[in-house]
């Protein structure tokens, strides 16, 4: 391959886009040959449990598209597939570029990774640049009073808008610069076989892949963003966005998100904004705090002894718990790599404080599933919900999963369409089927324990246990 004095490269990692590009931005304006590239990280794919992991196959489709938008703008994708941390600093000596440019990432994995890559290319005299782009504001930039990071989200929030400007919410111009686009030496892309993955059922689902997929969730959810507050609680609506995923890898850019909302009048906006005030909070508190990947951020909460019942954990991953309300939930994630806000709440809040089964084993399945598993939002929230986090809900305040179903799946829409077996019962019935006599049970066709599971805990014996759970480390730590 040529060697080129004033060549740079841009590695694209979870921004996957071809518009208000940091990285790729700068690169435009500093080189005049710039290659992109990315690589299908062994390091990460390997460790993937699933060979038909959704995930893999959204990347590999939106990676398709972003090659596709790169060379009709002149330039295009090298795709590789190998341990990134050794593949990238060898592209960058093959093309004899000067600079490697990317997009901060915060997660501990990715800064190691990110530390060896400076290293390697620092050998070979090549700078490497990285830039903030997947948040509005990052690392220290929101501290408080007395420069430390905050764990409070709400102070957070007003202060992370007190700095919000329209600097902060500026286009990384790409296009006018694309005549700097260099075209790639090479137009392999391995296919998902050889990458070690088979199709999934991403086709048949609603969340589509890439830009375009990004586009048309945003303009489906844009009318609704205004109703957002009123909708968001209820599953069976489905008022959300949808966007977690391409949040996640980047399809969209998240300075035009938050400059439409900013700027849009009403509640809802307000409303939508927040939430994605808590995403850059838990980046924040991932990248200050490390170690809550595996441990309580309340560090007294690691002495608590869970139960290690892996038939109860069983039931939960499979919905079969039954609690309607918690097995539709689960199921809708099983089903469709997605699961609604306030299900995610009250089945995380059920596997901990109704099962007392460790939250990390509930994050692990989660970041399993979830087609928006992002670890800083996944660990946050299971923290959150079993009251170890930062911030979090305090310990005694335990969902009632049959109250949450009665208050937000108040006709039963959502579980029918996840739980159809349970499709033949009375709406005031479809909450806890358990109160059923047998005979009831017989004139609707369900059967506990034959058709759909009698409930696998009774949920005041487990609050109390709960209570005491947490009480028990709380004296001990005093
Ligand atoms: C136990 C549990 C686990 C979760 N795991 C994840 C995860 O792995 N990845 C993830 O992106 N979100 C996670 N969330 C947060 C939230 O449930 C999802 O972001 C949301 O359901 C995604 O759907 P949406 O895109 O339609 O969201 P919308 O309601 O439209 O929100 C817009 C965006 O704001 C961000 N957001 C919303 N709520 C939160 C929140 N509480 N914390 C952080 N960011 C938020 C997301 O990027 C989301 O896409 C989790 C919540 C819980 C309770």
């Amino acid at each position: 391959m040529n060697a080129t004095a004033d060549a740079a490269l841009v590695w694209f990692r979870r921004d996957l886009r071809a518009f208000d590009h940091a990285a790729l931005s700068r690169a435009l304006q500093a080189y005049t040959q710039v290659y992109c590239v990315f690589v299908f990280d062994s390091e990460i794919l390997d460790a993937l449990e699933d060979r038909n992991d959704r995930r893999v196959e959204f990347i590999w489709l939106t990676i398709k598209e972003l090659d596709t938008t790169l060379r009709q703008m002149g330039g295009g994708l090298i795709v590789r597939h190998g341990r990134a941390s050794a593949e990238l600093p060898r592209l960058a000596r093959d093309l004899g570029v000067r600079a490697v440019f990317a997009n901060r990432d915060y997660e501990p994995q990715a800064i190691r990774r990110d530390a060896t890559v400076a290293e390697d290319l620092a050998q070979s005299g090549i700078e490497f640049n990285l830039h903030k782009d997947q948040v509005i504001f990052e690392r220290d930039e929101i501290m408080s009073g007395s420069n430390r990071p905050y764990s409070v989200y709400t102070a957070y929030k007003n202060a992370w808008l007190k700095r919000l400007t329209d600097d902060d919410l500026q286009v990384h111009p790409i296009a006018e610069l694309a005549s700097r686009l260099a075209p790639p030496p090479e137009s392999k892309m391995p296919s998902l076989q050889e990458l070690g993955f088979i199709s999934s059922d991403l086709a048949s689902l609603e969340i589509k892949p890439g830009m375009s997929g990004a586009r048309d969730a945003w303009e489906k959810f844009a009318p609704r963003l205004a109703n957002y507050e009123n909708t968001r609680d209820f599953p069976a609506l489905d008022g959300t966005s949808h966007l977690g995923v391409h949040l996640r890898f980047g399809t969209l850019s998240i300075r035009s998100l938050a400059r439409h909302v900013y700027y849009a009048a009403g509640k809802g906006a307000q409303v939508w904004l927040s939430e994605l005030i808590w995403r850059e909070f838990f980046q924040m508190i991932l990248y200050h705090h490390p170690r809550v990947t595996q441990n309580a951020f309340r560090t007294e909460f690691d002495a608590i002894v869970w139960d290690e019942r892996e038939d109860l954990f069983q039931a939960w991953c499979d919905g079969r718990t039954g609690y309607p309300i918690v097995d539709a939930a689960m199921r809708q994630l099983n089903q469709t790599g997605f699961m609604h806000n306030r299900l995610r709440m009250i089945a995380a809040s059920f596997l901990v404080k109704d099962l007392h089964i460790h939250w990390l084993k509930g994050e692990r399945y989660f970041a399993r599933k979830l087609l928006d598993y992002d670890l800083a939002a996944n660990n946050g929230n299971w923290q959150w919900a079993a009251s170890t986090g930062c911030d979090a809900q305090p310990y005694f305040r335990i969902f009632n999963p049959l109250t949450q179903s009665e208050r937000f799946d108040p006709d039963g829409v959502f579980i029918k369409r996840f739980v159809p077996e349970l499709a033949g019962l009375e709406t005031r019935d479809i909450h806890a089927p358990w109160n059923l006599l047998p005979i009831e049970q017989q004139a609707c066709g369900v059967l506990l324990g034959r058709d759909y599971p009698a409930p696998i805990v009774d949920h005041e014996a487990a609050r109390a246990k709960t209570l005491a759970l947490f009480k028990a480390v709380r004296a001990d730590a005093a």
